[in-house]
């Protein structure tokens, strides 16, 4: 049976509202219930006492409003919290909360696993279990609403593990979910979507009309240094999708994780800063986690520094981002991997990191790289 939370605001309003109606029900029901799945969330029905228990139990029993468990909840030293999920059908997921200042940006997932094995990336390791569904992905808010101390994320960005535009059917309703007034109500401009550039679904999300903002995972400034850390570039390569990004007609950011001695070079930085202004976007760059992919090397956190003022002196925006999170393995992946949850198809290799949330204007990518 479909799940209410699977279901856009409209939709879920007019399955209520027909079955409110079947049972001969007073319509008025209808805006005691449809808050209790998103705005006012309720684990079960049975929590919302505000209604009849008879009716709670018929909710329970046509309705029962689907969880994700709790499995593991770590924060670090400063203050970043990484939450480990556990589904349905068993399989692992990860959400990492990063404070700062007023603003709480919650990193979400949108796969469990990933298909496309980027070198730099935990999740990239374990290979894709499956697609998350929508109410899966919105969720991961929706649990923070029903925890102890109840925690509203002010910004959402999908760089958690996953490919959020390999599973754009569920996405685009988790988009819904996010933003809608009568769901999660985050503004569109605080949402961002980060893709390693998947075109079809990229042309869709251009097609919505509320702004949510795109990162670009780029990584490396040409197509053939990017084949050889993202296997993707054989599918969809970097000239199209940078047309791609520029028919979206919003203010873009490049994601580059900085790795010593690949993309960190005089040449990259030059043809990354011919892109970037080319594209109007801004760079956010990454350090890798020092755990480091095998074979690959974090570059210093002077490299981090010389390469963003290389940028910005080429008129290029650019802020060098610092690792949050590193006591706890706080980039996506590493703490499902460490745990020996991969399914067996790769040994651990933590590595990738969560980096500071970006301001409104906005940026980011697959901090798991
Ligand atoms: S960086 Fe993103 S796209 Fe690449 S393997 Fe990791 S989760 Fe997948």
């Amino acid at each position: 049976m479909t799940s209410l939370l699977d279901l856009a605001p409209g939709a879920a309003r007019a399955a209520l509202e027909a079955w409110l109606a079947h049972r001969g029900d007073p319509a008025y029901r209808l805006a005691q219930l449809l808050p209790r799945l998103w705005r006012r969330p309720v684990r079960r029905w049975a929590d919302a006492t505000d209604l009849p228990a008879a009716l709670r139990q018929a909710l329970d029993a046509e309705w029962p409003l689907p969880s994700l468990t709790l499995e593991v909840r770590q924060t670090s030293r400063d203050g970043t919290e990484k939450m480990l999920w556990r589904l349905p059908d068993g399989e692992a997921i990860e959400s990492v909360l990063i404070p700062e200042g007023s603003r709480r940006t919650l990193c979400i997932s949108s796969q469990a696993g990933c298909p496309l094995r980027c070198a730099f990336c935990a999740t990239g390791t374990m290979g894709l279990k499956r697609n998350l569904a929508a109410w899966e992905i919105a969720g991961q808010v929706r649990e923070l609403l029903l925890g102890p101390e109840p925690v509203k994320p002010t910004n959402v960005v999908f760089m958690g593990m996953g490919e959020p535009l390999l599973n754009w059917p569920a996405v685009a309703t988790a988009l819904t979910l996010l933003n809608h007034p009568d769901a999660l109500g985050i503004g569109a401009r605080h949402i961002t979507v980060s893709t390693v550039g998947i075109l079809p679904s990229l042309a869709e999300l251009a097609k919505r009309p509320e702004q949510f903002r795109l990162a670009l995972s780029l990584h490396a400034p040409t197509s053939a240094l990017r084949l050889t850390i993202m296997p993707i570039e054989k599918r969809y390569r970097l000239p199209d999708v940078l047309e791609a990004v520029g028919a979206f007609r919003r203010r873009v950011t490049f994601e580059y994780v900085l790795i010593a001695g690949v993309n960190d070079r005089e040449e990259d930085l030059a043809e990354l800063a011919r892109i970037a202004k080319s594209a109007g976007a801004m760079v956010n760059l990454l350090p890798l986690h020092p755990g480091g992919a095998p074979g690959l090397v974090p570059a210093s956190q002077r490299r981090l520094a010389s390469f963003a003022a290389g940028l910005r002196r080429r008129g290029v925006e650019a802020v060098a981002r610092r690792s949050r999170g590193l006591d706890i393995a706080a980039a996506c992946g590493q703490l499902r991997v460490m745990r020996g949850d991969a399914g067996g198809e790769v040994p651990p290799e933590p590595h990738g990191d969560v980096h500071e949330p970006v301001r409104v204007g906005e940026r980011s990518h697959h901090p798991d790289a």
